[in-house]
Parts: structure tokens; sequence; C-alpha cells
């Protein structure tokens, strides 16, 4: 301390001897004389100082109070008596304050404490108090020096920051910025002021209390309702002092939330001798500044939160969700979409519907515009997708919800195709049955045995092929269905295709012929006989019948390494290279109308891709060379 040093120069007895004083007379009448001469040295030098500075005897009484102290406590000189110090101090500082000074004086130390004292203003302000005994050459305590030191805008900085962090650390808890402001509210009393008042403005303008501390109390008048407005109005801040001697201060800060004030936080001064300063407004100003980031976190996490939610439900939605902008450029392709088409988000986001959809400015955009769901026929990659889109328009573009109704479209096509073929083909043979029954029926007409027997031959031979229509139905429904038991064993494959192509000649129509290229000895295959023996009989049934130009049929039957190999191989109408996929499937045909005149269910090919899967093997066709096709069966060696 700047003051202890050249006080105690000036006073401590054993330091005479160097000061520049003339001595005369006496040397105790010198003495005397350079004491009070030092006395009002140090008076004048002590009331010079910007501190409070006293001195005390050494039982602590005080004895000297310098200018300032009166100036600070507006105390009349006769005022100033021993206990003066005990009448200004805050009442909460009071008792830590005498149990120091009792310490102090009890060892001699220094004395230090930091306590509140009443201005003449009517307000507190922090000092940091200090005192030092001054002792005589012989070690007693001749008399204390003290100084009180005005620390309040320290102190008011400290606390303002502590509460600065505080109501940060409120904000940052939650999300809800609304209680945070509550918390706000909470925190600033009695800590930064002795009421603290919240006001909202809602949509329409209107400007309401949204929380007061002390609960229950009445909003502060000093910049009630109307002058909060003002604020919120202006978003000017208001600090309102009142006049000295009037313990009232208050101020009012503007709250906003980008850019716009919503609305106003308001702290209030009143009867615990404080006083609102520059220094509070900066501090509300900051309190503003944090609940608006807080609100604005919250306004952005809510809004992520809403679309992360709604991300999340487009993305686990099965239905393709595609959002097109106003230049019907693409925004959003979720996951369904993705996987319904097999274009990927990455490839369409960003570029225009009409180069992503093939048949979008056809046939979507007119689904679309129609305002029911629609299902219209997609072309992608090749593939033709039967998707039903609904539409909604909004301002800024179109949402599209399509689903993939291809395999649908597939099983009613295949229904309809169903009835179509099996009832053609079941309408024939059961023509030329009623015709010979009919025609055996007649009395009128003498039959000879020769003509008799033909009918009966018709009738007896349409009624086997209904039989194998209506077995091909069952087996393929059974397939389907997944009713069907295999029995696989070891079957000797030459065994089997010899049979199967026994009866097979049996029926041959004229030009063509059948013979089998086969080892002499057994060659065990992994498989169900009878299974087996169906899918033989489709495919020499079919090389037959497709060559309605006669030709030779041959079935070669070879052991390879792993597998058993068949082929059927004919030199009729073969099949074209980009149909040998389709023949496979249900229902299909190449001539579906017949124009060769060859009938047929299209299941035949279908139900021997199935089997042979079944008994882990494989099938396809190719072309016989020029002419004809070549059926390939592969099953396990047994
Ligand atoms: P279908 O009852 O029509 O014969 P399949 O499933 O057995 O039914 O055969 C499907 C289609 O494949 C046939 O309609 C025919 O167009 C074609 N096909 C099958 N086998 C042959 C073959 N050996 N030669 C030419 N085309 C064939």
């Amino acid at each position: 301390m700047g003051l202890r040093d050249p006080l105690r120069a000036l006073l401590r007895s054993d330091e005479l001897a160097t000061h520049q004083v003339p001595i005369e007379g006496s040397p105790e009448q010198a003495l005397a004389d350079l004491r009070r001469e030092s006395a009002e040295r140090y008076r004048q030098l002590a009331d010079a100082m910007p501190q409070i500075v006293w001195t005390a005897d050494a039982a602590g009484t005080a004895t000297y109070y310098n200018r300032r102290w009166f100036e600070y406590t507006g105390m009349a000189e006769d005022e100033a008596d021993g206990q003066a110090w005990v009448r200004v101090t805050h009442p909460d500082d009071l008792a830590q304050a005498r149990a120091r000074r009792e310490r102090t004086l009890a060892d001699g130390g220094i004395f230090e404490t930091e306590y509140r004292f009443l201005g003449a203003d009517g307000t507190y302000r922090w000092h940091l108090g200090r005192a030092v005994p001054i002792r005589t050459a012989g070690g007693e305590i001749d008399f204390w020096i003290g100084t009180a030191t005005d620390i309040d805008d320290r102190k008011r900085i400290e606390e303002a920051q502590q509460f600065l962090l505080d109501v940060g650390a409120e904000l940052s808890l939650s999300l809800d910025w609304q209680a945070g402001l509550r918390a706000v509210a909470r925190l600033a009393v009695p800590r930064i002021a002795d009421c603290c008042a919240v006001y909202l403005e809602d949509d329409r303008g209107a400007v309401s209390l949204f929380t007061v501390e002390p609960p229950g109390r009445d909003p502060p008048k000093l910049a009630g309702p109307r002058g909060v407005a003002e604020v919120i109005r202006s978003n000017q801040p208001v600090l309102a002092a009142g006049a000295d001697g009037d313990s009232h201060s208050a101020l009012c800060v503007p709250l906003t939330a980008r850019g716009q004030a919503i609305g106003a936080i308001t702290l209030l001064m009143e009867g615990s001798g404080r006083r609102l300063r520059d220094l509070d407004l900066q501090t509300a100003e900051e309190i503003a500044l944090r609940v608006a980031v807080a609100a604005e976190n919250a306004r952005l996490y809510e809004e992520l939160e809403r679309r992360a939610r709604a991300a999340r439900v487009l993305e686990t939605i099965a239905d393709g969700v595609v959002l097109l902008d106003e230049r019907e450029q693409v925004l959003l392709w979720n996951n369904a979409a993705e996987a319904i088409t097999g274009i990927r988000a990455g490839d369409v986001v960003g570029r225009p519907a009409h180069a992503v959809l093939p048949g979008y400015a056809g046939n979507v955009a007119a689904a679309a515009a129609d305002g029911r769901p629609q299902t219209v026929p997609v072309e992608i990659a090749g593939r033709e997708l039967w998707l039903s889109f609904s539409a909604v328009q909004f301002g800024d573009g179109t949402v599209y919800a399509f689903r993939d109704l291809t395999e649908e479209r597939g099983i009613e096509q295949m229904r309809s195709d169903f009835v179509a073929t099996v009832s053609h083909e079941l309408r024939t043979p059961l023509a030329a049955i009623y015709g010979a029954a009919i025609t055996l029926r007649r009395n009128d007409l003498e039959l000879d045995t020769e003509m008799r027997n033909r009918l009966l031959d018709i009738v007896s031979k349409e009624s086997s092929r209904l039989a194998e229509i209506v077995n091909d139905v069952l087996l393929a429904s059974h397939l389907d269905s997944g009713r069907l038991r295999l029995n696989i064993q070891t079957v000797d494959a030459v065994e089997a295709t010899t049979v199967v192509v026994d009866a097979a000649q049996s029926r041959l129509p004229e030009g063509v012929s059948l013979s089998v290229d086969a080892p002499a000895r057994n060659v065990p295959v992994a498989a169900d006989s009878q299974q087996l023996r169906q899918v033989l009989s489709n495919l020499i049934d079919n090389a037959v019948k497709y060559s309605p130009d006669g030709g030779p049929v041959t079935v070669t039957v070879a052991l390879q390494e792993r597998t058993v190999r068949w082929l059927v191989s004919d030199r009729g109408l073969g099949i074209p290279a980009s149909e040998r996929l389709r023949v496979f499937e249900k229902f299909f045909r190449l001539d579906p109308n017949m124009t060769r005149g060859i009938g047929g269910t299209g299941l035949g090919l279908y139900i021997c891709a199935e089997l042979v899967h079944r008994l882990d093997g494989r099938i396809w066709v190719e072309s016989n060379g020029d002419k004809g096709s070549t059926f390939v069966v592969e099953l396990p060696a047994s």
C-alpha cells in the first residue's frame, strides 16, 4: 500500500534523526513540535488522498477520519465518533468485519476486509478496508492507520461476470429458452437487482409480463408496461438511475431474436441501497444477447429436429418420395425411390425431372395434374416399371409419392393371360371331344367301324390333352405355393431318358424323328425320378411340337465332371436370342396368337425351370446351329 510507507516515515520517531526539520530548544520540545508538525503534514496528505483514511488508538477506537470520509458518508464532523464506521457498514457485512477487527486487535497483525459503506447518496459501495498498527520504539502498538479504498466497480464487474457465467450455464442447460429465461430472472434477484421482470411480445404485438422475481411482486413501475413497450418498439435500452436520495433505479433492455425485438428485461433496485449504473445496463444487454442466442439455438434445434424427423419418416416409408422445385428440378429422392427405381439419389438430386424419369413429361406430370393417384409405365434402364403416382403441389414445387405396382400389374397381367390361355387351350380339345361325341350319338348316320374308332380316338386323345393341361396348371400352382415335395434319390439318367423317349416315340407326328445318344451304362443322378421325367417329357414334346415342318429331334445324355447333362435339340422354329430367358416365364409364348397353329399354355418351360432349380440344377436354351434350338439341363451327378 503506497500510503503506509511515507506515513510511517513521517511518524516513526526513530527515523526523526534523518528528517530535515530544524531542531530548536529542548529535544523534547523539538520532538513534540515535530510530531505536531508531522501530524499536520500527515493530515494534509491524508486529506488529499482519494481513499478514506482514518486512525485509531491502540484499542481500535477511531481518532481521525480524512476529508474523503466526510465527503463519502456525508457525516458531520461531530458525528464521526469511534462507532461511526459501524453506522455506515452494510448490516450484512458488519458481523464479518467486526470479527476480523477483533482478531487483528488481538494479534496485532494487518487488518484487511471487504465491506460495503453507505454513501451520502443512500447507496452502498464496496470498499477494501486495510489497517496497520504503528508501533513505538519499544514495539508496543502506538496507534492504527487505516484506509478504505472504493472497489465497488471492480466488485460489481466480478459479480456481473460470475452472474453472466451462471446465466450462460442456465441457458445452455436446456433447449427450452423460455425456461432459461425464468431461471435468469431467478438468478438476477438479489444478485444484480432487487427485482427482475421479463416481458414478451406475442405474434399480434401485444406485450405481456412473462415472469417476475421475486414471484408475485408487482412489476416495476419505473419502466412499467408502457415504458417496456417503448423499449421493445425502439429496440433501445433505457436506464433510469433515479435522482440522488431516490433509492429507486431501473433499467430495461430489449430482447431480440434474429434482429427482431421479442420482449424486454427490466431490472429494478429499490431498498437494497444499490443503484443501477451503466455497468448494469451492459450486463443486462449481455443477458439479452445470451437469451437471444439461446432462443435462436432452440429454434434452430427444433427446426433441425423437425426436419430430421421428417427425413426419418421419408427414409423409412416404403413409398418413393420425390420433391421437385418450381423449375422441376429434383430436390429430394428418398431411400424407397432409390430402391424402386434403382437410381441413386446422388445421380438425380439437382437434375431436371424429365432427364431422370423418362416419360416424366408425358405420363407422370399429366398424372399429377389430375389430382388422383395414377398408375403409369415408366421405363428406367430398359426396365418397364408401373408406378402409381400421387402428387401434391405446394408453393415452391411438387411432392410426388409413388409406389411400385409392377409386380401387382404383372400378377394382374398373368391372371388375365392365364384365363385367356387356359380357357382357349381347354376349349380346343373340349370342342373336339364334343364334336366327336355328338357325331357318335347321331342315329341318322350310319358310322362304319373305322369312323367310330377314329372318333373314339379323338375323344381319348383330346381327353388326355385336357388332363395334361389341367395337370400343368395344378403343377404350376403347387410349385408357386411351395406345396410340391420333391423326393430326391439316385436315379439312373439313362433309364429315365429312355422311358420318356419311348413314350414320345409312340405319338410322334409325321416327319419328325427322335433319337437318343446315351452311354451304355448307368449314369446316376440326384433327382426326383417323376419330376425328372416331367422335365424331359416337356422338353421333348416342345422339340417335336415346335418342329411343324418335321426334322430330327435328338436327346443326348452325358456324365460331366460333377453333373449329368441333357441336350434336347431340334431343327424347328428356333427361339430368337432376345427371348431365350423369357420362354421360361409363366405363360410366356413366342406366338400367342398361334399363327403357326401350335397351341400351348406357356406353362411347360416355367414348370421345367422351377423343377430343375429345385433339384439344384440349371436349365437354359441355345440355338441349335443355323436352325432350331437346343435345351440344356444339368443336374448334380449322384
Ligand atoms: P407352350 O405350352 O406354349 O409350349 P412352354 O412353356 O413349353 O409353353 O414354351 C413356352 C414358349 O417357348 C412356347 O410357346 C414357344 O414359343 C417357345 N418354345 C418352347 N420350346 C421351343 C422349341 N423347342 N422351339 C421353339 N420354340 C419353343
